[in-house]
């Protein structure tokens, strides 16, 4: 067995900085590929790590929104070859199980099987394992993959654009055309106007949503949803509904919660036309409960649901995004609004705290 050194950005303690420490990467395994690390987004996921408000063990790597090229295969078998690009995803599928057979390859029964090996993938110094957040830890030099969570890419899009893929692209997307199933006779809103909120919209005006309200607390954030294909802009605050009532009478077919709060999802319901779908797909907290308006769910046929990583199928849609990338419908490069080096990771998650900020994306 042998090991490779990587430079990690590593989280000791949560509230810290990440420290960029060399770190050991196991050889992979059959069944495996190494990933050389071009581009990482910095998610909200990633960030809630980093300060404690969502659980994970210590010492982690973080970073699961992620491009890179093969640099191993892990036996000669491998469908992937030296130097191909693949986009990493926390979802693999084993491609066979009853949820992956009828279309649901995000809720693979055997995902768990799939990323499973007889040792830890990274070590520190003393050999102690070191945790991976979605069995990725992509803000490192290299990581390892199952190849079922390694997606190839053309050469169409850039490393910085091409990573969002992996998560914002995936889920607000995803969302919208898998989960909610967002089509010409739809009035939408998506609330939340960060990376997963601008890719629900752009995924919505793609798919010919008649109407597409865009709900923020950020001035800066509503200006650039317009420029995604918001047709109407709402400030978040008081009289959200009655608002959103205005513009669409009696509610919207389609909602989109982009926030990660029982507050906005339980508005994303309420928001919504008497036969219309709330789709949350913010990251709440573990044990938080979203209080619904009871009438509204009685007298009326609404539905709320989740759609988590969008409901992907990410070998089937990163040639639909590639594509609609390349018409210029999905706008990728206006998402990407900082770049960082990789030494400047923790001056990237600073950023993330900016108004106007979608993405901050480091480039190795
Ligand atoms: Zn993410
Ligand atoms: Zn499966």
């Amino acid at each position: 067995m042998t090991r490779t050194a990587v430079r990690s950005a590593v989280l000791l303690r949560a509230g810290a900085p990440l420290e960029l420490r060399e770190l050991h990467l196991d050889d992979p395994l059959p069944g495996e590929v190494r990933v050389r690390t071009l581009a990482a987004g910095l998610c909200h996921s990633d960030l809630h790590y980093a300060d404690g408000t969502l659980p994970i063990e210590l010492p982690a790597v973080l970073g699961h929104e992620v491009i890179g090229e093969i640099s191993a295969v892990g036996d000669e078998r491998s469908a992937h070859r030296i130097g191909e690009r693949v986009i990493a995803t926390i979802t693999p599928s084993c491609g066979s199980c009853a949820r992956c057979v009828a279309g649901s390859a995000a809720q693979c029964l055997r995902a768990a099987q799939v990323r499973q090996r007889s040792r830890p993938k990274l070590v520190d110094g003393e050999g102690r394992a070191v945790q991976l957040l979605g069995s990725i830890g992509g803000f490192a030099d290299q990581f390892l993959l199952p190849e079922a969570a390694a997606v190839p890419l053309g050469d169409g899009i850039p490393d910085a654009e091409g990573c969002l893929l992996g998560c914002c692209v995936a889920t607000g997307f995803g969302a919208v055309v898998h989960g909610a199933a967002v089509g010409p006779l739809d009035a939408v809103a998506v609330i939340g106007c960060g990376g997963v909120g601008v890719a629900a919209i752009q995924a919505a005006r793609i798919a010919g949503a008649r109407r597409i309200i865009a709900i923020d607390l950020h001035p800066e954030k509503l200006e650039r949803a317009r420029g995604f294909g918001a047709t109407d802009v709402l400030r978040s605050g008081d009289d959200l509904v009655r608002r959103v009532h205005e513009i669409c009478p009696g509610g919207v077919d389609k909602s989109f919660e982009a926030v990660g709060s029982p507050a906005t999802a339980a508005l994303a319901f309420e928001m919504l036309a008497s036969n219309g779908v709330a789709t949350v797909l913010g990251l709440e907290r573990p044990g938080s409960a979203i209080a619904l308006n009871a009438e509204l769910l009685i007298e009326g046929d609404r539905r709320i649901q989740g759609a988590y990583m969008g409901a992907n199928q990410l070998p089937r849609d990163i040639p639909s995004f590639e594509a609609h990338y390349r018409a210029g419908a999905l706008q990728l490069d206006r998402m990407v609004t900082s770049r960082w080096s990789f030494e400047q990771i923790n001056e990237g998650f600073a950023a993330m705290a900016d108004p106007d900020a979608i993405r901050a994306v480091v480039e190795w």
